[in-house]
């Protein structure tokens, strides 16, 4: 489903990420996990083509990211992206912000968009929040609001940047119940996240990054039981 083949890419002179390799098979939920400035989040957005790479490949579905004129927008509308930061649209309410795009992107009709909204935001325990504004939403509330909307477009894969390292503790869980319930029901994802113990639980795969580099790349329960790198030894004691 999504293949990144020797990628490499440099902010001006410093590389960023160096030859990177790995693959994400359709329903495989992937972990990626490293210190802080190690490349997770570079890396996930040069999936989607948030940021080019220099050199090396990168396939989703089929279709070449990195491929000259590829066309990134008809890309990004079938790859969920959930950030730390809730991006909803403040000026919209709850619904608004699930319709918009399954409006003007996939053209469904407004009875298409709001049925889908309001199945999903059941999904998510949100349906009695659809007529609110994110401001009257707490982190949590609007960090599942975010995934519904993702959701909301049937994307084929969803990628996960820290999607609950802003939140207050009481919230994680109810953004990772959201998370581990879509796993579960076979949704491809990567997931850049320090919740070692949603890996534990859903992830097939835990990516290990530092200094730009995969470092470690294996089954989850192998990686915790027996990391192979001193530094991923030494990142676990930390977090752990
Ligand atoms: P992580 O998500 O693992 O914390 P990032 O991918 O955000 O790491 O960043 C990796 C490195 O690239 C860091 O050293 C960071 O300072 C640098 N970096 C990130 N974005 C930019 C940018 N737009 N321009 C220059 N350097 C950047
Ligand atoms: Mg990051």
């Amino acid at each position: 489903m999504i293949t990144l083949d020797n990628i490499s890419k440099w902010y001006g002179d410093f590389r960023v990420l160096t030859d990177c390799t790995t693959n994400v098979t359709k329903g495989e939920v992937v972990v990626v996990c490293g210190p802080s400035g190690s490349g997770k989040s570079t890396l996930i957005k040069c999936v989607n083509g948030l940021e080019p790479v220099q050199q090396g490949k990168i396939s989703v579905d089929g279709d070449e990211v990195t491929a000259k004129g590829a066309n990134l927008t008809a890309l990004r509308s079938r790859i969920g992206m959930v950030f730390q930061h809730f991006e909803l649209y403040p000026h919209m309410t709850v619904l608004e912000n699930l319709c918009l795009a399954q409006e003007k992107v996939l053209k469904r009709s407004r009875a298409e968009a709001v049925a889908r909204a309001e199945k999903l935001l059941a999904r998510v325990g949100m349906e009695d929040h659809s007529k609110k504004f994110p401001s009257q939403l707490s982190g949590g509330q609007q960090q599942r609001i975010a995934i519904a909307r993702s959701l909301a477009m049937d994307p084929i894969a969803m990628l996960f940047d820290e999607p609950t390292s802003a939140l207050d503790p009481e919230m994680i869980k109810e953004v990772l119940d959201v998370m581990v319930e879509l796993a579960q029901e076979g949704m491809t994802m990567m997931v850049v996240t320090h919740e070692m113990g949603f890996a534990r639980k859903v992830a097939d795969r835990v990516i290990f990054m530092d200094e730009g580099a995969i470092i470690e790349d294996r089954p989850t329960t192998e990686f915790f039981d027996h990391p192979e790198s001193a530094r991923a030894k030494d990142f676990l004691s930390k977090i752990l």
